[in-house]
């Protein structure tokens, strides 16, 4: 392929999840430079938790919103991050805007890019719980997020049957894997620890370690609560065992896990720790438990069982790949699988085939898209053509990349 000028493509992220995920497809763009002129915004969602991650990956931050204030409604927060994207569209003009995942940062977005015409391209697409309400506002947004995209680069089949029973083209969309088994596969490589994490493993040595997170909105209080206290008595009941919990700098989610573990013995609380410390505690640990939908793809390639603190995934390639289990709804049910997992004669789990992707889905994901910008751009769904608001901006057919 050549080109005579790169297209402009833009990314927005404002979580962890999203700089892991978007990091493999920033690189490959940044590696077919010829064809490719990437602008990476910051949307401001997490800033104190985003930098160690950003830094990690090495990605140039082009604009950073400064949208954040503690305790906003999802609302001024969606707003505020629409009305700040809004002159940054303009002044860069993308040809594509790049969203990953389900967050509000996402949402926001897809529909400032959507009102701007310029195409959104989904990464991630296709995860579907099937229950409106959970993960919230994550499986709402990503139903709309569908919705907005021209685009839609499912990880996995399922992702595409999800799309396909939704009306969406199957022309529009590319099983591409997740991006996020690249990024984990980089930093398995990478081996490093920092001395805080060396620390800590050193004072869990020969424990059973129980890595826990656990912060998803619809989890927040009595629930989050709930399990915290099945997983401080099972510490106590073993004396083998050591938890950890990173804790997530959500207020809500600090004032639970200070309540329900702060000065317990066997349980160490500490800040969340940046990916290679992370990845580095879980390869170290001996169970995990989180409502995380990273760690649910994340869990197979490390080998290590996972009890999701939900009762419903839009992940069950997990589940059924044998890595994870759900065990949210009742405490009796996390109890018997905590149980079960320390009755374990044997630690039967392994490494098993990533259901999620091989760790090559950064350079399958901007194929797709180089394949999908030669392609006439098709119209959203509803939109019309003879409508005064003109024709949807859209690459010509013939147009290099
Ligand atoms: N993670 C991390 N440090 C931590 C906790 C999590 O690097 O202290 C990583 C984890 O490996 C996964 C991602 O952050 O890749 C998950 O983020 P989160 O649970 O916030 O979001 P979700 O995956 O549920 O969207």
């Amino acid at each position: 392929m050549t080109a005579s000028s790169p297209r402009r493509v833009m990314t927005i992220f404002g979580t962890r999840p999203e700089v892991i995920k978007l990091a493999p497809v920033i690189h490959e763009l940044q590696k077919r430079s010829q064809e490719f002129q990437v602008t990476n915004v910051a949307s401001g969602q997490h800033t104190e938790l985003l930098d160690p991650f950003v830094k990690l990956f090495d990605l140039p931050i082009h604009h950073r919103l400064d949208v954040f204030t503690p305790g906003q409604s999802l609302n001024t927060l969606c707003g505020r991050m629409v009305a700040a994207l809004d002159p940054i569209l303009e002044m860069i003009a993308p040809e594509v805007v790049l969203v990953q995942g389900d967050t509000t940062s996402a949402l926001a977005g897809a529909l400032a890019a959507f009102h701007r015409r310029i195409p959104v391209g989904h990464v991630e697409a296709g995860l579907r719980s099937g229950d409106p309400a959970r993960p919230f506002p994550e499986e709402m947004n990503r139903r709309l997020i569908t919705r907005l995209a021209q685009w839609h680069f499912a990880a996995t089949p399922r992702n595409r049957r999800n799309l396909l029973a939704e009306g969406i083209d199957r022309g529009s969309i590319a099983v591409t894997g997740n991006p996020v088994v690249d990024a984990l596969k980089t930093i398995l490589h990478r081996h490093q620890r920092s001395p805080r994490l060396s620390d800590l493993l050193t004072r869990t040595q020969g424990m059973r370690r129980l890595v826990v997170t656990t912060h998803r909105r619809e989890n927040l209080g009595h629930e989050m609560a709930t399990n915290l206290q099945v997983l401080a008595e099972f510490v106590e009941q073993h004396s083998d065992v050591a938890l950890i919990f990173p804790v997530h700098p959500n207020p809500a989610v600090q004032q639970t896990a200070r309540e329900v573990l702060a000065g317990r013995e066997r349980v160490w609380l500490t800040e969340p720790l940046d990916y290679l410390d992370f990845i580095g505690l879980l390869a170290d640990s001996w169970l995990i438990a989180s409502d995380s939908g990273g760690i649910q793809e994340e869990a197979p390639t490390l080998g290590k069982p996972l009890l999701v603190l939900r009762d419903v995934t839009e992940r069950p390639e997990a589940v059924e790949c044998g890595i994870a289990r759900l065990v949210g709804g009742s405490p009796q049910r996390l109890r018997a699988a905590l149980n079960d997992m320390y009755w374990q004669r044997e630690n039967s789990f392994h490494a098993v085939p990533n259901p999620f992707g091989q760790g090559d889905s950064g350079p399958r994901i901007v194929q797709a898209l180089a394949d999908f910008l030669r392609l006439p751009t098709p119209l959203p769904e509803g939109f019309d053509l003879g409508s005064k608001q003109g024709t949807m901006r859209a690459p010509a057919r013939s147009a290099p990349i």
